[in-house]
């Protein structure tokens, strides 16, 4: 099968596209990155000798490069990652969210739907477009409730206003033309291959550095953590057996308070290096101001996904929390 996956030189993607090439033999990957600064195509260098993974550095805003490659390469599916995704740079300039979150995502959709209708499109092809979501497009919670995928979208900044618009030109592309479409909508991943601007890369980071480590407000807002590999195998159960025209929740039924998370990182990283001031990184923490329009709790539902397709998040927290601050450590020394 071939598949096209955008994004693939970010964190998901990058991830995505080396489970995807260990586990399913059968398929044979594109990868169409723009290589924005959030990139980085050498997560990918393990898999330069195979002959089932190609890349081609390519901005999905450019539609008549989008064609192209659509015609050329003939997918049978897409898993469409690509997208500004860093809401801080959405406030200080929104117009790339717009741009590759929005355009980008009707550019590669039309053009798929237009492939998969002409006559060069193999008939027996499931002909699927997968759109990768967040849990943002439904706006913030109180201490009580979760979203479900009935919730209302509410998005609060340009970035998940973005990707909330995108979401909806996949929508009704399903219910319009009766594309092969369905929709996920994820909470925060962490794990290797994440951009240094991130959450918990910057707490590594600084801490390594002994720098501050800031904490927006009073660090009490809540966040539900996934393991990055456990968003892939849902990915792939969605891209699989997902109703066609469906959305699906994903998440780790894992909530963190911001200040709790960071704090525990700082006791990470004083088990695994020890030279933080006073023998505590938690010494760095410092409070900064407070985002603007910062959505004070994600919380997802992910009762569907369990009873629709029999998927549920595998990773152990504490493990992998603890294994992703060693892979940073590695990478920061
Ligand atoms: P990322 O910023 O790490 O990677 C995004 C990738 O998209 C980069 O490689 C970038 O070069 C590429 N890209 C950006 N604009 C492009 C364009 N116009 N044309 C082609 N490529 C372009 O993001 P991520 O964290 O890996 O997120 C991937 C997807 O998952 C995004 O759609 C995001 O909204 C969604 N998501 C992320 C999270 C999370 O916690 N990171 C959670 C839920 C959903």
């Amino acid at each position: 099968m071939k598949l096209i996956v955008t994004g693939g030189a970010g964190f998901i993607g990058s991830n995505l596209i080396l489970f995807l090439h260990e586990n399913y033999p059968d398929v044979e990957i594109l990868n169409l990155d723009k290589l924005t600064y959030a990139s980085d195509i050498n997560y990918l260098a393990p898999l330069k000798q195979s002959g089932r993974y190609h890349f081609k550095k390519l901005d999905l805003v450019d539609r008549v490069a989008v064609q192209k490659t659509v015609k050329t390469w003939k997918p049978d599916g897409v898993f469409h990652l690509a997208a500004e995704s860093h809401v801080d740079n959405s406030i200080q300039g929104p117009e790339p969210f717009i741009l590759s979150n929005v355009v980008g995502t009707f550019n590669i959709l039309e053009e798929c739907r237009q492939f998969w209708n002409s006559a060069e499109s193999d008939p027996d092809s499931p002909k699927r477009f997968l759109h990768v979501s967040t849990d943002e497009v439904y706006g913030t919670l109180g201490d009580e409730g979760s979203f479900t995928e009935t919730t209302p979208y509410a998005p609060n900044s340009p970035y998940s206003a973005s990707k909330a618009g995108s979401d909806m030109i996949v929508r009704s592309y399903f219910h319009t033309f009766g594309l092969n479409t369905v929709i996920t909508n994820c909470s925060n991943n962490y794990g290797p291959h994440q951009h240094d601007e991130k959450l918990i890369p910057t707490v590594i980071r600084k801490a390594l550095k002994k720098e501050e480590i800031p904490v927006y407000g009073s660090g009490e807002n809540v966040r539900d953590w996934l393991y990055v590999k456990d968003h892939c195998s849902a990915l792939m159960t969605v891209f699989q057996n997902g109703k066609a025209g469906g959305h699906y929740n994903i998440g780790g039924e894992n909530e963190w308070k911001n200040i709790d998370l960071v704090r525990s990182i700082c006791d990470i990283l004083n088990r695994e290096v020890g030279e933080g001031p006073e023998d505590d990184y938690q010494n760095l923490i410092t409070f900064v101001k407070d985002r603007p329009g910062h959505d004070f709790r994600y919380s997802v539902d992910i009762q569907k996904i369990k009873d629709e397709l029999g998927w549920a998040p595998s990773e152990n927290f504490m493990e992998k929390l603890a294994e992703t601050v060693r892979w940073y450590i590695e990478r920061y020394s």
